[in-house]
């Protein structure tokens, strides 16, 4: 960040202030850590903070500190656009464009506010007054402790903040093993361990708290693979009915998209997940290597993201989407 624009958010912050924190529509680890611990640290702060999500995040984050006190946009949209017209600041976290917040972006155009994005994704859009973007980061929650930093507060993050920040550094990086894992997210991982981040029990919370349901879940959808050998690519799919025959909730399929990748001379893989309220096909890819998923979607499935991990959308049936997606695969040269 420009030194000009630390000083001018230093003194925005000076004084006590209501401020509204967003993160993207269908929130991750990442997107409720940076947003929760930026919370309680503006708590600490005087501020009066709120989380303001677009949507219901997901059960396997409901045990983070604060998901109480978090407002859910769709769910509440009166209650939710007073606390965002109200609002002195805004913090956008984890996106870099305001239709990532779905319909909450007819809101978010409208305030007067300062608003300060902190994000890594490619490509951020110029609507925020103070920009922190940077794509060399794996985790918005990485950025939020250097921004702590900046602001000359280091000595704010205590277990809570801290707690908040390991876990989207943990679900971002892929449990620190995504290329942008860097000696310096293992030394900010350290000392978020000597506050006494709970380093065992927070990778329990997250990854060991699945209902049997949705392991079958996993189960079906391996089964449903398709590998492309000549293509280094696998894909999977999971309809409408699959995800209700296993009382899906929302979270389940977490994570599920990787497993392609896990295929001996695959760099290239996604999955096609049906949402029948939405009336769309929400896709996920991911890839190994020099293939860019982020482009790749943003060409041709309206999304987005990084390099090797990126969200798109498809509003034709699931038959066609994987039609389409077989035929630009096989011009693709991986
Ligand atoms: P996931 O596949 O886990 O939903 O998302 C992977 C990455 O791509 C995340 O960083 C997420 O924020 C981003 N992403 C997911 N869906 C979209 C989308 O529809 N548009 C854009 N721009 N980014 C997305
Ligand atoms: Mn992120």
């Amino acid at each position: 960040m420009e030194i000009q624009d630390i000083q001018a958010i230093q003194l925005l912050l000076s004084t006590p202030k209501k401020i509204a924190i967003i993160p993207h529509r269908g929130p991750d680890g990442d997107a409720m850590g940076s947003t929760l611990g930026l919370y309680h640290f503006l708590l600490k702060n005087n501020h009066q903070a709120v989380v303001v999500s677009p949507n219901e995040f997901p059960d396997f984050l409901a045990w983070m500190p604060g998901t109480e006190t978090v407002k859910i946009y769709e769910k509440d949209k009166k209650n939710c656009t007073r606390i965002l017209e109200e609002a002195e600041v805004i913090f956008t976290l984890d996106f870099n464009a305001l239709h990532r917040t779905g319909e909450m972006e007819n809101v978010l155009t409208k305030l007067k506010v300062p608003i300060i994005m902190i994000d890594h994704h490619q490509k951020p859009d110029d609507y925020a007054t103070y920009t922190y973007s940077d794509t060399s980061f794996g985790s918005t929650c990485e950025m939020l402790y250097n921004f702590i930093l900046f602001l000359g507060k280091k000595e704010d993050i205590d277990k809570t903040i801290g707690t908040c920040i390991y876990t989207g550094i943990l679900t971002d990086s892929g449990s620190f093993r995504f290329p942008k894992t860097t000696g310096t997210t293992h030394r900010i991982i350290a000392e978020l361990i000597d506050l006494g981040v709970e380093n065992t029990e927070i990778p329990n919370l997250l990854f060991d708290n699945s209902s049997f349901g949705r392991l079958q879940l996993l189960g079906r959808a391996l089964q449903n693979m398709k590998v492309l050998t000549a293509h280094k690519t696998a894909y999977t799919t999971l309809t409408q009915d699959e995800l209700n025959s296993f009382d899906y909730v929302k979270g389940d399929t977490e994570g599920i998209v990787n497993y392609g990748l896990s295929i001996k001379g695959i760099v290239f893989t996604a999955i096609f997940i049906e949402n029948k309220d939405e009336n769309i096909i929400k896709i996920s890819f991911r890839s190994q290597g020099d293939f860019d998923v982020n482009q790749f979607s943003r060409d041709h499935f309206g999304g987005g993201g990084h390099r090797n991990a990126a969200g798109g959308k498809s509003a034709v049936s699931m038959e066609e989407t994987i039609q389409k997606f077989e035929a630009l695969v096989t011009e693709l040269s991986l």
